[in-house]
């Protein structure tokens, strides 16, 4: 016999210490590796993820227009540096590939202290830390450095090598469909393009990567697909080949930055109250952490791609601390000790629990509406039963009787009764086993 809900089983038995070790290990595996939009850093990391998941690479020639851009061409480094006269390297990108400008176009020369100005990039205000800067769509070099190294620079005549290329290549992606009984599809999206930045956004590769992996060995409502892209250009290829798949998305998450320390945050999708909203909702405020639902605009992560106007697909993005919000974003400080197993690990716990909700909403059809059905009878009152082994919420009971009219979701019913999801579904499946339910719209 099938079984409907297997998530909730691995939700209550999943090992969060395990499953952050593990994630955590992967973060650490693709830290050191130089990422971009295009190259073979994103594909060696699609390989590490490959270890853990059956990823399919995808790779889109330069050139191809996509909506209203166009993919660019491949860029790919070996070696770039800054030698003082002494011939030591004063930057050096084989330390941390954040020191160079990403998507810098090919440098050899050599140029006194005030030649090099114009390209080194730090941040005053942070003058520890090295700042993570990019220029995909206009021609430069550049290196990036804190400002405590730039300050130690003295005049002198400087080797600047930058030994990257910049030629017609492809853009990969990586993707990965696992199939539910439904071809409704829900989408998990994260930007891999990032070099050294765990939080932003390791955290979110590796929380994607092990979510997928959960999900392969379960019995699923909805076909999942995960893809793991380079941000904004990768959102808006993937949209512009994958248009026949859109109208199949029902649900969909940006996932990022769910390693640090913060409180949750849910940025509702361009809908606003789409069923992944709210289900994103219900969680956070029965889950005990600190949270904060944030309204949708179209600043931050992919999701300005999926809640575009012509898609507007309910995508919502599930953080800890947003995008942008926190200091070490987007600088060297982003890095292994700012991301937490046990952040990663509850980040996934409260996708396992939003992903409940979404498996097992659906409305359902008291058959028995004249009057209260006599519980106690069915065994359904602890008080007068005690043949049930798992006790029922009572509450939940009741809730789910009286509002399973045909035209009530148990979603619906866990706001109206502002009780957990998992407690009206546990109760609804007892109803339903004592035949006084029966589901009116496929849940299957
Ligand atoms: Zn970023």
């Amino acid at each position: 016999m099938n079984r409907r809900i297997t998530i909730t089983e691995v939700k209550s038995s999943l090992d969060l210490a395990l499953a952050g070790k593990d994630m955590y290990a992967l973060v650490k595996e693709l830290y050191p590796i130089c990422r971009s939009i295009t190259g073979n850093g994103f594909r060696a990391s699609l390989k590490e993820i490959a270890n853990h998941i059956p990823i399919q690479t995808r790779e889109v020639p330069t050139g191809t227009q996509v909506f209203d851009w166009t993919v660019p061409r491949e860029w790919n480094i070996k070696d770039a540096y800054v030698k003082n006269s002494r011939g030591e390297r004063v930057i050096d990108f084989k330390k941390l590939n954040l020191h160079v400008l990403n998507y810098s176009v090919p440098v050899q020369a050599a140029m006194t202290l005030s030649e090099l100005r114009p390209h080194l990039f730090t941040i005053p205000e942070h003058p520890d830390r090295v700042p993570y800067r990019t220029s995909y769509y206009k021609e430069a070099w550049g290196f990036c450095l804190s400002h405590n190294q730039l300050q130690s620079l003295v005049d002198d005549r400087y080797e600047v090598s930058i030994d990257s290329s910049l030629e017609k290549g492809h853009l990969t992606y990586g993707e990965i469909v696992i199939h539910g009984r439904s071809d409704e599809e829900v989408l998990f999206s994260c930007h891999n393009c990032h070099p050294s930045l765990c939080n932003d956004n390791l955290s979110g590769v590796a929380i994607a990567t092990f979510l997928a992996k959960l999900l392969s060995s379960l019995g699923l409502r909805y076909t999942y697909r995960f893809i793991f892209i380079p941000g904004t250009i990768g959102a808006i290829t993937w949209l512009a080949l994958n248009e026949p798949v859109v109208p199949r998305i029902k649900h969909g998450f940006v996932v990022a930055g769910g390693g640090d320390s913060g409180p949750f945050h849910y940025k509702r999708s361009r809908r606003g109250e789409a069923e992944v909203d709210r289900a994103a909702e219900v969680v956070l405020k029965h889950a005990g952490d600190s949270y904060k639902i944030l309204p949708f605009s179209p600043y931050g992560y992919d999701e300005r791609q999926y809640c575009s106007p012509g898609i507007n697909l309910p995508v919502g993005v599930l953080s800890r601390t947003p995008h942008g919000q926190f200091p070490e974003y987007h600088t060297s400080a982003d890095d292994l000790t700012f991301v937490k197993p046990e952040n990663m690990a509850r980040t996934l716990y409260q996708y396992l629990a939003i992903l409940e909700v979404l498996e097992g909403n659906g409305v359902y059809l008291n058959q028995n509406q004249k009057c209260e059905p006599q519980l106690g009878k069915r065994g359904l009152y602890r008080s007068v039963g005690g043949v049930t082994s798992q006790p029922v919420n009572e509450s939940a009971l009741l809730w789910v009787l009286n509002l399973s009219d045909g035209t009530h979701s148990l979603l619906d019913i866990a706001e109206q009764g502002e009780m957990p999801f998992e407690i009206v579904l546990q109760a609804a499946r007892r109803l339903e086993e004592a035949n006084l339910l029966q589901p009116i719209e496929s849940n299957a």
